[in-house]
């Protein structure tokens, strides 16, 4: 597989390994490298190209790209998003096969007028809404298995049913309209979180047939970190391995990873990579 690293250096401790931590990874035939943002190179050399302010309103509104920029975390919040959309249409442009994003403010509880929880924009839907406008693409599914509810994912697509969003966290089942909500137990052990999303999720997106997979992943649920649920790191990996079969299966490999919540520096330093690893050598 070809697989895209979309990498923005965020300022902060749980990413402070990085771009280190991607020996041995960066310099294989099959990885490309964009990067945005980090203190040894001149910005001149970046990679990864911003999006426009017309790509955010797509999605947000001009009161909430207005409220982003007060907080002063505008410039981060964008370089995250643009990860999401350029590995979106490089894989629509067959440059790459999948991606992994680095983001320094993740997606989920981002929706069309509210933000918050450490996410200013969506970075998934801006992507899809902008590979549906340049290229005509259809339709998209993104699995969620941070530790805690998408509220601004489910808001942003809750009339649309050529987005299949399915999310596993704490909040009862609910479906409506290709918006899939599956509760996970406050403690569960790997296997039967696996359990989980094969049960829940590999049959609903077989049927949906999408043509790119996000999944928004967050390692918070594992243990030790704030959203501990009682995940062990190999848990991860495990599904990985699952997601990226899956993706070959239904729709040739196109999968984004899609950094979200989690915030033990050590648990990012030996995860991310060992990911990486898996979606490029499958
Ligand atoms: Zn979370
Ligand atoms: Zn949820």
């Amino acid at each position: 597989m070809r697989t895209g690293i979309f990498y923005y250096h965020q300022k902060g401790e749980r990413l402070q390994d990085f771009p280190q931590a991607l020996k041995g990874i960066l310099e294989k035939e099959n990885i490309f490298f964009y990067d945005a943002f980090y203190p040894s190179k001149p910005p001149s050399s970046f990679e990864l190209e911003p999006i426009s302010s017309e790509m955010l309103y797509q999605i947000h509104s001009h009161e909430l790209v207005e409220e982003v920029t007060k907080t002063g975390n505008f410039e981060g919040a964008l370089f995250s998003v643009a990860g999401t959309v350029r590995a979106a249409e490089k894989i629509w442009m067959e440059e790459i096969d999948n991606a992994f994003v680095f983001t320094g403010y993740g997606d989920h509880h981002a929706g069309t007028i509210f933000f918050g929880g450490g996410c200013y924009f969506n970075g998934a839907a801006i992507a899809i809404r902008t590979l549906r406008k340049r290229f005509g693409a259809k339709r998209f599914a993104i699995i969620d298995t941070d530790a805690h509810h998408g509220d601004g994912t489910w808001e942003i697509f809750e009339a649309d049913p050529d987005v299949l969003y399915v999310c596993f966290c704490s909040d009862h089942y609910l479906e409506k309209n290709n918006k899939v909500n599956i509760q996970v137990p406050t403690r569960i052990i790997d296997e039967e979180y696996l359990e989980l999303v094969r049960n829940n999720f590999f049959s609903r997106v077989m049927a949906f047939q999408p043509e790119i997979l996000f999944w928004n992943w967050g390692y918070d649920g594992t243990q030790g970190d704030y959203g501990d649920i009682g995940l062990t790191p190999d848990f991860h990996i495990l599904l990985t391995n699952e997601l990226t079969g899956l993706a070959n299966k239904i729709c040739r490999g196109r999968l984004i990873v899609v950094l979200c919540g989690g915030s033990r520096r050590d648990l990012a330093r030996t995860l991310i990579p060992e990911m990486i690893k898996v979606i490029s050598e499958e």
